[in-house]
């Protein structure tokens, strides 16, 4: 089913042109509509809509109504957001902490243990006689394999991604904890949707 994007869209086709899965077409009314069957949240039209049309509504509201509420809040950050801020080791931690956050995980926690797992998933499958596997990490590319190239689907690896395993330790450690992923990656709001362990994504 297709889905009005938003009163800021004046129909300028951009994010038609920009869809690689042809998720958006006219509706009767003529304006964009998104075909959430279709759609693999790779961002391209977020990024390209020059009206902000495209823009999903932030969770960011949210968590901070958890903090203000003395909620035990816990901050997974990806590294990429450390490197986009130009940030000394421990600065981020630090900032994190300062903004209310109890507890602050770098990813790269979930990304070795990723690494492990899908290396034995590979050398397993490969032992099986499987001829292929491929990541299951992204998840803007698990979902255009599901959705456009079903075929492929069973080449995906079963191994979680690097933001599951971390929201893993966090409710490991604390089973009471909101656990919140920041990243720059817009699929992830996705992902964060179907996981779980995963209560809030921002991107940023
Ligand atoms: Fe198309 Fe990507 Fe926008 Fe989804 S997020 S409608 S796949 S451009």
């Amino acid at each position: 089913m297709a889905y009005k994007i938003s009163d800021a869209c004046v129909a300028c086709g951009t994010c038609i042109d920009e869809c690689p899965v042809g998720a958006i077409s006219k509706g009767d009314d003529g304006k964009e509509h998104i075909d959430y069957d279709k759609c693999i949240f790779c961002g391209n039209c977020m990024r390209e809509c020059p009206f902000g049309a495209m823009m999903d509504k932030s969770q960011l509201v949210d968590v901070i109504k958890h903090i203000m509420n003395k909620k035990n809040v816990v901050a997974m950050y990806a590294p990429a957001i450390a490197a986009q801020f130009r940030a000394h080791p421990g600065q981020l931690e630090s900032a994190l902490l300062k903004c209310g956050f109890s507890r602050v995980w770098e990813v790269a926690i979930g990304a070795d243990l990723t690494a492990d797992m899908e290396a034995e998933e590979f050398e397993e499958r490969m032992h099986e006689g499987h001829k292929m596997m491929t990541t299951s990490c992204c998840p803007a590319y698990v979902r255009a394999v599901n959705i456009h190239v079903p075929e492929l689907s069973p080449c995906i690896s079963d191994t979680k991604s690097p933001m599951h395993y971390t929201a893993e330790i966090a409710k490991m450690k604390d089973p009471d904890c909101i656990t919140v992923f920041i990243g720059p990656c817009l699929a992830k709001r996705r992902e964060g949707m179907d996981d779980e362990l995963v209560d809030y994504v921002l991107s940023a």
